[in-house]
């Protein structure tokens, strides 16, 4: 049970901490709550996500974690992600110059083509936390952290069009 004054933690503010990652901040929590995976899991937790550090992710594509319950295909969320990290397709998030044609060009391809390659009803944005997957993955890839990280971006991409094009 739970007051309206209790702090929550919800998609917004779990976006706005990867957003800050993803800036080179790479910031620990600052509010002094426990980090949500080591609620679930006890285990100890990861600094800051792969993709939140502007690495690979490294997906086996082992299709150990799935199916998932919400219809997110995360093998192939964490495929196009790390493609679009290999060509070097993906866009400056840190960049305070966002009206560069370089960042323009990069944002609306990745956005175009994480919605050609993965149908809404697939992508990252769809997972509800449920921690089903985590314990599957060999890889010790901690899926619900990577696919919020994604998340991120995308999100911070799609707010940035809205603004701009
Ligand atoms: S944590 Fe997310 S991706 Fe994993 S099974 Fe639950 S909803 Fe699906
Ligand atoms: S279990 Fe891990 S390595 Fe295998 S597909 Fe899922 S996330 Fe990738």
């Amino acid at each position: 049970m739970h007051s309206d004054n209790t702090p929550q933690f919800t998609r917004r503010s779990w976006i706005k901490t990867m957003i800050v990652g993803l800036c080179g901040g790479a910031m620990a929590n600052t509010h002094g709550k426990q980090p949500l995976e080591q609620h679930i899991t006890g285990a100890a937790p990861k600094k800051v996500s792969r993709i939140a550090s502007g690495k690979a992710v490294a997906c086996a594509q082992c299709d150990a974690c799935m199916p998932c319950g919400y219809g997110v295909d995360i093998p192939a969320n964490f495929k196009f992600y790390d493609e679009m990290l290999q060509e070097g397709a993906i866009p400056d998030l840190s960049s305070t110059d966002r009206t560069s044609m370089e960042f323009r060009s990069k944002a609306i391809n990745f956005l175009r083509k994480y919605d050609r390659t993965i149908p809404d009803s697939h992508q990252s944005q769809r997972c509800t936390k449920c921690f089903h997957c985590v314990k599957e993955c060999r890889e010790r890839i901690f899926i619900v952290n990577e696919l919020a990280a994604l998340t991120a971006i995308v999100d911070e991409l799609r707010d940035w069009e809205c603004q701009h094009l």
